[in-house]
């Protein structure tokens, strides 16, 4: 029997805001571990939590990027649960009421578009950090993360293959970070995702039970998780047992998943409205200014490129699929305005050079301004394409601009037609064998000439004057 799997994913995205989503504390990463509380987020009873509205803000702005319907109330409610990282026993979350629902978003796929439905988006707030002592049996708690508000991000159960679930996290993950609420740190969890799996017989449409996965910090361990599960799953079944559904966790050491827990359902939870919050009205005023703060997207990005700037496809999507990697393009072409050369330069010298980096942070030592004045250098002809790539590898190790390494290092292209003509004539002297077989008809030998020359100016002569002056002089002993 032929299986397909149905994978769902739900993604929690971390808020840029500067204060927590129910307190004034700093959402600030990195501080002295519980330097950034206070009695509301440290859940000390009494306190009031008092909601920060640039968090609906953000949330409205991705429900509209991802053409989600935006309800006129939403409402927190409570979900309770006890953990050590959880002082008041309960989040604040959204159930009922949603602020969003009943979206999508379209993402490439080797076989085409694929339009993947969002089920809802709602806001909630993150809990505390755990830190475990490795050599003694203890645990700390730094409650600096409690009350960072985050938004879920719950995707229908439309993706088909992992190679989907990847383009979906990486979409969504671009979209986040072009509309500047969220950094998308995978690594450091601004960024995460569960992942629900199950299979069913090719041709069915029930679904089959699900599990659902966790821990998988990068787009990788994602695709590996979900791939582990789609083959357990299979053997599973295949030998007429059935699927526990259950919480698994990924362990990126081995690349399986373990049991870590049975499935929660949401009764467990006894979800209901928070009575320290009024429900929260979206009036459409605030949808309408978000409307107009919605930046350029990355598919609408990308395709401008291709329609406007006459950039391949695939270049664009490169140029496009990281926001600051398409801003330095940008910067560059305002600057250079030829947008095809700055594409080819950074699709070839400049992933070069960051190879290794994490695309949507490369930490390039060369700005658009240098680059930009590399590329006009080049084609005013004071250096050759050749050399250009040299002194872009210079500029990116040691961030110095270009005219100042050409200057220090003498790679000044060399066009000066007298100056090549001593430097030709002198190489036909030396190479009388290939200068007589060149003509009896071996022209394929110019490259030669134009080789022997490029050498003897370590490269700095310019190509085009070399060839004329060289066809100039060969003919000249034709006769
Ligand atoms: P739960 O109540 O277990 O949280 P939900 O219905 O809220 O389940 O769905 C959570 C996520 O799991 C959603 O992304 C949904 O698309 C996905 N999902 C639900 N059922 C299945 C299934 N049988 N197989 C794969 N994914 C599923
Ligand atoms: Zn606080
Ligand atoms: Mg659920």
């Amino acid at each position: 029997m032929e299986f397909e799997a149905v994978i769902g994913l739900e993604v929690h995205a971390q808020l840029l805001t500067n204060s927590k989503a129910f307190c004034s504390c700093t959402t600030k990463f990195g501080s002295e571990p519980n330097s950034h509380t206070c009695p509301i987020c440290q859940g000390m009873p009494g306190s009031l939590p008092v909601f920060n509205k640039t968090a609906l803000e953000y949330t409205v702005l991705m429900a509209i990027a991802c053409n989600c319907q935006i309800n006129g109330v939403s409402r927190f409610a409570r979900k309770n649960y006890y953990y050590p990282d959880l002082p008041k026993n309960y989040q604040i979350s959204q159930y009922e009421l949603p602020v969003a629902e009943h979206g999508w978003i379209d993402v490439d796929t080797s076989s085409g578009i694929k339009r993947i439905g969002i089920t809802r988006i709602h806001m909630e707030e993150d809990a505390g950090k755990l830190i475990h002592d490795e050599h003694k049996p203890i645990s700390y708690v730094d409650l600096n993360r409690t009350g960072v508000p985050l938004i879920e991000i719950v995707s229908e159960p439309d993706i088909k293959t992992t190679e989907e679930a990847t383009a979906y996290l990486k979409s969504l993950r671009s979209i986040l970070v072009y509309l500047g609420i969220c950094d998308g740190n995978m690594e450091e969890g601004s960024f995460r995702c569960d992942a629900n799996v199950s299979i069913r017989p090719k041709g069915q449409t029930s679904l089959g039970t699900k599990t659902e996965l966790k821990n998988m910090n990068s787009f990788k361990n994602v695709q590996k998780g979900l791939q582990y599960e789609i083959e357990r799953h299979t053997e599973v079944l295949r030998d007429g047992g059935s699927i526990v559904q259950e919480t698994r966790l990924f362990d990126p050491s081995t690349g399986a998943t373990v049991s870590m827990r049975s499935k929660e359902q949401a009764h467990d939870y006894r979800y209901f409205p928070d009575p320290d919050l009024l429900p929260l009205k979206v009036e459409s005023d605030l949808i309408e200014k978000m409307k107009l703060a919605l930046p350029e997207l990355p598919r609408q990005k990308r395709d401008r490129f291709v329609r406007d700037l006459g950039i391949p496809e695939y270049d664009a999507g490169v140029l496009t699929a990281e926001r600051s990697l398409a801003q330095f393009f940008e910067d560059t072409v305002t600057i250079f305005p030829n947008p095809k050369s700055v594409s080819n330069w950074i699709m070839t010298e400049f992933m070069r050079a960051a190879k290794g980096q994490d695309p949507g942070t490369i930490s390039s030592p060369v700005t658009p301004a240098n680059l930009a004045k590399l590329l006009s250098m080049i084609e005013e002809g004071t250096i050759s394409g050749k050399i250009g790539k040299t002194v872009f590898d210079e500029m990116w190790v040691s961030g110095k601009s270009p005219d100042q390494i050409v200057r220090e290092k003498g790679l000044v292209q060399v066009s000066d037609v007298s100056e090549l003509t001593d430097v030709i004539k002198k190489i036909l002297t030396e190479n009388p064998g290939e200068v007589s077989r060149y003509l009896a008809g071996k022209t394929q030998l110019l490259a030669f000439f134009v080789g022997q020359t490029m050498r003897a100016t370590r490269g700095k002569a310019n190509p085009q004057v070399v060839n004329e002056i060289l066809l100039a002089e060969l003919n000249k002993l034709i006769d």
